[in-house]
């Protein structure tokens, strides 16, 4: 496995970074994961300008320009000649001292693993999954805006604890005015009186990039989307529930706190948009060129 990190792919042992770099220190950093599908790198420019406006907003300087970052990514995957695979992309505030303050961080740390995927269990897909709502909150947007994918996951990991311990494998989050926001590392959809609504950015979720396909997706064939206001009443009665992720893709969800959603399957519309990111995922993105030397730059 070669793992890019700052301008140059080496091995996964040699890829390792300073106990003061402030991603570990801090967890001052962004991140992205990313998907690649029969060597196509699944809405890479949409990734790549998640991640620089995430930069952006926690006001870091990338070393490399987002054309320079696409390619380094392409020339990753390349390197170790997979055609399907998982890309975690890390950037932190770098190398700095004991203070938080990234005044002494001269440049960020860039990581880039391709790794293979660890897929959820195909019962997933074809019976759907229970959630339980997590006590945890979402941090609220007055705090640290929820479209910054920043590598602070404390809450979420909570919530995911007592997913696990529930014995689920999601957690619904809350906002911290008791509306929905999201799942630990989905969004969430329902299905209601034929219209598909999933909670509005400004109630605690992040801009998932799968999110995004999928509406367009239920745009294209005529169901109205609406991103709106969510509370668990809305949850409870949904005609149909599913989450979407990189990691997930489209996943039912068949029941929340012990209530079945719709009649305990995976619903038709879920089903439908599901068959549809399947086939949109190997076309649309950036195609990697496997011949391409394996040095990378800058
Ligand atoms: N919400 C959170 C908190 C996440 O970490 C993720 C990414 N796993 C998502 C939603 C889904 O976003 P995407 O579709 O871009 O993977």
């Amino acid at each position: 496995m070669l793992i890019y990190l700052n301008g140059k792919l080496v091995p996964r042992e040699q890829a390792v970074v300073s106990v003061f770099d402030h991603g570990f220190l801090y967890g001052d950093g962004v991140f992205e994961g990313i998907r690649v599908y029969d060597g196509n790198v699944f809405r890479l420019q949409e990734h790549i300008d998640r991640l620089y406006e995430s930069a952006k907003t926690i006001d870091m300087q990338l070393p490399l320009t987002p054309a320079e970052m696409i390619a380094a990514t392409l020339r990753t995957v390349a390197a170790n000649n997979k055609q399907d695979a998982y890309i975690r992309l890390v950037v932190s505030r770098g190398y700095g001292d004991l203070g938080i303050d990234p005044a002494k961080c001269e440049t960020p740390t860039v990581a880039i693993i391709v790794a293979s995927i660890v897929l959820y269990p195909a019962e997933y897909y074809d019976k759907g999954v229970p959630l339980i709502t997590s006590h945890i909150r979402r941090i609220p947007p007055e705090c640290l805006d929820p479209r910054i994918k920043s590598l602070n996951y404390m809450n979420n990991i909570l919530a995911k604890i007592d997913a696990r311990r529930a014995g689920v494998p999601e957690a619904l989050m809350l906002n911290s005015m008791g509306f929905v926001a999201e799942c630990t590392a989905d969004n969430i959809f329902i299905v209601k009186d034929g219209a598909l609504k999933t909670p509005d950015l400004l109630y605690g979720a992040l801009g998932g990039i799968t999110r995004g396909a999928v509406m367009e997706l239920a745009e294209q064939v005529g169901i109205g989307v609406k991103e709106t206001r969510l509370a668990m009443h809305d949850m409870y009665n949904a005609d149909e529930c599913f989450l979407t992720g990189t990691g997930a893709e489209v996943v039912p969800v068949i029941s929340i706190d012990g209530r079945q959603i719709g009649d305990g399957q995976p619903g038709a519309m879920t089903r439908q948009l599901s068959g549809a990111f399947a086939e949109l995922r190997v076309r649309d993105g950036i195609r990697v060129d496997y011949d391409v030397p394996t040095e990378v730059g800058p």
